[in-house]
């Protein structure tokens, strides 16, 4: 599945906006609609769940008129619920995980309930109509942000449907875009990129890039509000800094089955699940910036990578000092990330996911 996707000639992205001008009584019939589309989502999540129903083929019609009947609600609204939570059940099962419970107060919003044009007059940029058709009949003005200005600057186009969610109090319409996927590279190196909260982003190329942020992020409160906003906009900074053009294959480590950030000093006011956050957002990013430069993306096994000395290609787990890396066959002293960097990106060139691979070999 995930291979297709990857194949999948156009490129996706999500922009929020957030209505902070709605007025209370607009804001109630949404937030109520919303309320309902979830109760009913999770009806047909239950139905299909019983039933072990993870086709990718359309809900039946007397499934759909079966939640129409007992909600009330329009066949055509039936019909976009059962499709959601169709995707959900079937994401759920491939990942192996439990029945979902529809906890967000998100929905889909296909063409048959809204348009999203510009907006006539001054103040606001959108127009969000919602036109009916089981949903209500309301006009949502919207402002842009720079995120989204910044995407249709850079030759996306929105698409044809938005989400439209209720968080913490505050709805916001999800604007989704599109924009085809560029060639692969065939030229240019093969990089890695090593991360830690010390030193940012090394890149075996020999940029680096996040050192001040990675600081601010480790001064945040865990608790602060708006601090994941924050982070993801440094992020953001961080990455916009690196020149991706003379890449032509990216190797990270792939931390999926490893303690995070294991090396290094772990900030303990970080606690892990933030730091998985922030790697999977890190590489979320990267893999999102090499997807639209036509760069291959490939996480590596971190097994190894920062004992291993990439001149003499022994490995020692005496090799590494804190930041520094001293190999002790053939003395060769490099930064420590950077070494690890270089060891993914060796990894690259040898089209292999971990040393493990050339362990049996005369390499390791
Ligand atoms: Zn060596």
């Amino acid at each position: 599945m995930k291979t297709a996707h990857r194949k999948s000639p156009v490129m996706r992205r999500a922009s929020r906006l957030f209505l902070n001008d709605v007025n209370a009584g607009k804001a109630a019939v949404v937030r109520d609609f919303l309320h309902q589309c979830r109760d009913i989502t999770q009806y047909f999540v239950d139905l299909l769940w019983q039933r072990h129903d993870f086709s990718a083929d359309l809900a039946d019609l007397p499934t759909i008129h079966r939640g129409r009947d007992r909600f009330g609600v329009t066949t055509r609204l039936a019909q976009a619920l059962a499709k959601q939570a169709k995707e959900v059940c079937r994401a759920a099962h491939a990942n192996g995980t439990r029945k979902p419970r529809m906890r967000r107060w998100t929905s889909t919003l296909y063409a048959h309930f809204m348009t999203l044009e510009a907006f006539t007059g001054d103040y606001f940029d959108y127009a969000l109509r919602l036109i009916g058709s089981g949903a209500p009949r309301l006009l949502l003005p919207l402002h842009s942000t720079r995120h989204l200005s910044g995407l249709l600057d850079a030759g996306w186009t929105l698409g044809k449907t938005v989400r439209l969610g209720w968080r913490k109090g505050r709805l916001f319409v999800e604007c989704l875009l599109e924009k085809a996927r560029p060639g692969l590279q065939t030229t240019g190196d093969v990089v890695g990129m090593d991360s830690n909260y010390k030193h940012g982003l090394v890149f075996s190329d020999g940029q680096t890039t996040g050192d001040t942020a990675y600081d601010t992020i480790q001064g945040f409160a865990t608790r602060q509000k708006h601090t994941h906003a924050q982070i993801k906009s440094l992020v953001g900074q961080a990455l916009k800094r690196i020149d991706f053009r003379t890449i032509r294959v990216l190797c990270i480590e792939d931390l999926q089955h490893v303690k995070a950030f294991k090396r290094g000093t772990f900030p303990r006011r970080l606690n892990r699940r933030l730091s998985h956050w922030l790697y999977n957002l890190l590489a979320e990013k990267l893999a999102h910036c090499c997807q639209e430069h036509g760069i291959r993306f490939e996480r590596k096994a971190p097994w190894k990578t920062s004992q291993f000395c990439r001149f003499c290609q022994k490995w020692d787990r005496r090799n590494r000092r804190g930041d520094l890396f001293v190999c002790r066959t053939c003395g060769h002293t490099d930064h420590a990330d950077f070494n690890a960097a270089h060891n993914l990106a060796f990894l690259g060139l040898a089209g292999v996911y971990g040393l493990r691979s050339l362990q049996n070999s005369h390499l390791v």
